[in-house]
């Protein structure tokens, strides 16, 4: 069906919306692929994550319109007890919402009430926090057939009953493999009765893959690794096996004792009538392309889209957006299936806005490459070679030991933040971020000594320079792509990088959350601003929408979090949050939010320095290589900015740093990799840092 035709058939059905789905006959979450497939016929449902199987997050629903949306007000609200972040972007099936929380714990609310109706906890180990780059979040969860299927940051698999929480199955997807440190933050999804999930982890060096199986029983079918393994113990016995055997004449030198990375963390989709699964895949570990891959090449499938066969997982094409990638390029950012008129020809297209800065359409039958325009200034390359699909590298791309100032860098010129993409403007809608990220690389590596093959020492003075060039330079917008022409139609600036996904429905509006922590709604063809309201902290996930008895609601989570709060180079400090909370909105609604905590007036003075610069210089490399992922670039920002460590927290250093005294809030002990000594250092920097940013309480917050 056509776009139009098939906008035309939801329209019709849009008066009968309430009668088409006989939500009494149905028990909780009973969704199957044929509802999926034909979700615009019940668009007061969201089944899917992006609602449908094109993962478009647009809404047919028109009850709330760009004359009304000014009468939003709060429905509902449910405290996720965390201020870690909030990324998932809940399901609402007939009047059920269910959603998945930091530490991968779903719950099933009243979608109307937000009545909680069951909640599991599956208990995720909290020294998992560790291996977790980006915070230890889930993006989402699925349904199928009266199951809810979370993952877990520790690698489980878990379909829960619909109707008590309870698990019906559990599988540990990290079975099998090398003891690792991967993770899992993405949302699994639930395609035709399989249920497809991958990994993270190459921050840290593992070999990615994906993996799918039965969602009624849990039953392995198949596994697609994206990188190839050691090639003296053959192949795998898996679905990639003769792809690997392709990919591996792009590797050289012995990647496989670092995992080589490529892990799919993320966006993962499928076309049902190409009867296809396009999988995202993501950066190289190490990241430096020289260690990882010591006589060059392409090193697939990095930063590639591959699609496989949704039966047997075999490949049938790849788009590697970035050869021979080495700045955390990946393509694990959301995708969207749209059927597009392009040059006077409909496409049946695959469209992605990858961290490197290009707006992708790909023929998603072929993988062919039909455009490739910046989103965002890039200086890694000048533009995308159209014959061969390669990206014009300048020499930026292929940094040495110099520090060099990428944009984008590995925060990305998009990164997970759902887009959306409205059939009715031809618009899709997505948050950007002009960037810089200092990046240089160590002049050797070896697999032993972990990280990214990146360089911190000696250059600490050059990097302070850069980073508040990259504080000064930072922009951030919401942007109305045109993915026909390859340009932006509007955009909406933001004070900073930080805000959220997006929702566009029917009505012609788009929602967004901002780093001003709000929820805004902007007309969809102006960006003109229609409607905002305080949310007390950041909404980073994407809202849904959904609607019962002919009322239409707002889902967000809000909670400020995530990789950005861990690898931006400037801190949050005047970003006083709430706890995360789910948030439901309804036209006319009256509920209000609790107060905001106090925030904390000013730093508590740091101790003095009194170790050596040798010692600080030190800790500085040690905190850039086993701190920094978590607690950010110069110790600014992150999960916890630890400029602001509390006396209590300065007295226990050690106690938390190598006796794993916070492990329950995802502090896990670091004895196995710092010495007393090494402790000792890595304090003296950050009391070095704290004196130098807010030293004498010349506070500059
Ligand atoms: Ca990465």
């Amino acid at each position: 069906m056509t776009s139009i035709r098939r906008w035309a058939a939801a329209l019709c059905t849009l008066a009968l919306a309430a009668a088409a789905a006989p939500a009494t006959a149905r028990g909780p979450a009973d969704v199957d692929g044929a509802r999926i497939r034909a979700a615009d016929l019940e668009p007061q449902n969201w089944m899917a994550v992006g609602r449908s199987y094109e993962e478009t997050h647009y809404s047919p629903l028109t009850g709330i319109k760009p004359a009304n949306v000014a009468r939003l007000g709060l429905a509902w609200s449910a405290d996720l007890n965390t201020y870690r972040g909030a990324e998932a972007s809940p399901i609402e099936v007939d009047g059920v919402l269910y959603n998945v929380s930091p530490w991968n714990i779903a719950t099933a609310y009243d979608a109307r009430t937000g009545k909680a109706l069951w909640s599991y906890d599956p208990k995720t180990p909290p020294e998992f926090g560790r291996k977790a780059c980006c915070d230890i979040v889930s993006r989402g969860l699925s349904v199928w057939k009266g199951k809810v299927l979370i993952a877990t940051l520790d690698g489980r698999l878990i379909a829960l009953d619909a109707k008590t929480g309870q698990p019906k199955w559990s599988v540990d997807t990290f079975a099998g493999e090398p003891p690792w440190p991967y993770t899992i933050t993405g949302a699994p999804r639930v395609f035709d009765g399989k249920v497809l999930i991958g990994n993270g982890g190459a921050e840290l060096g593992v070999r990615g893959f994906v993996t799918a199986y039965d969602a009624d029983t849990g039953k392995k079918l198949w596994r697609f690794y994206t990188v190839p393994n050691d090639p003296a113990k053959g192949p795998d016995n898996a679905a990639s096996d003769s792809a690997l055997a392709m990919a591996a004449s792009t590797w050289t030198g012995e990647w496989w004792k670092y995992g080589g990375g490529g892990t799919a963390w993320d966006a993962i989709t499928y076309d049902p009538k190409l009867k296809l699964i396009y999988i995202g895949v993501g950066n190289g570990s190490p990241w430096v392309h020289k260690f990882r891959s010591p006589g060059g090449g392409d090193n697939l499938f990095l930063a590639s889209i591959v699609a496989v066969k949704a039966d047997t997982g075999k490949y049938v094409w790849h788009y590697q957006e970035t050869p021979g990638e080495q700045f955390d390029s990946t393509a694990t950012q959301p995708m969207i299936l749209a059927d597009l008129k392009i040059k006077g020809r409909l496409r049946h297209v695959l469209m992605q806005a990858p961290k490197n800065g290009f707006f992708y359409v790909l023929d998603r039958a072929t993988g062919r490459l039909i455009s490739a325009e910046p989103f965002v200034p890039i200086n890694w390359a000048t533009k995308v070679d159209m014959k061969t699909g390669r990206p014009v590298e300048t020499p930026l791309a292929r940094y040495g030991t110099t520090p060099v100032l990428l944009s984008p860098g590995p925060g990305g010129g998009h990164n997970y933040n759902p887009m959306a993409y409205s059939p009715k403007t031809g618009l899709v809608y997505f948050p950007v971020v002009q960037s810089f990220y200092s990046l240089a690389a160590a002049a050797s590596w070896t697999p032993a000594q972990g990280g990214l093959g990146t360089a911190f020492a000696g250059n600490e003075d050059l990097r302070k320079e850069q980073a508040a060039y990259a504080d000064t330079h930072t922009k951030a917008w919401l942007a109305a792509w045109d993915p026909v022409k390859g340009k932006t139609v509007w955009k909406v600036e933001h004070p900073r990088d930080g805000s959220g996904g997006v929702l566009a429905t029917a009505s012609g509006i788009v929602f967004e959350g901002t780093v001003r922590k709000t929820l805004a709604a902007y007309d969809a063809k102006t960006g003109e601003k229609l409607w905002e309201t305080d949310t007390q902290t950041v909404p980073v996930a994407a809202p849904i929408t959904y609607a019962i008895d002919g009322v239409q609601y707002l889902a967000v989570n809000a909670g400020w979090g995530g990789g950005l709060a861990h690898v931006q180079a400037s801190s949050f400090k005047d970003l006083n949050v709430s706890p995360a909370r789910l948030l439901v909105f309804k036209l006319g609604g009256t509920d209000t939010l609790p107060p905001m905590p106090p925030g904390q007036a000013a730093p508590p003075p740091a101790p003095p320095v009194r170790a050596p610069e040798a010692v600080v210089r030190h800790g500085a490399e040690l905190f850039a290589k086993n701190c920094s992922l978590c607690h950010g670039q110069l110790a600014r920002g992150g999960v916890k900015d630890l400029r602001l460590m509390s006396a209590d927290t300065h007295s226990k250093f050690d106690d938390i740093v190598l006796g794993g005294a916070r492990k329950a809030q995802g502090m896990a002990s670091f004895a196995d990799v710092l010495s007393k000594e090494d402790a000792a250092a890595v304090h003296a920097y950050l009391n070095a840092r704290i004196s130098e940013d807010w030293g004498e309480m010349s506070i500059k917050r």
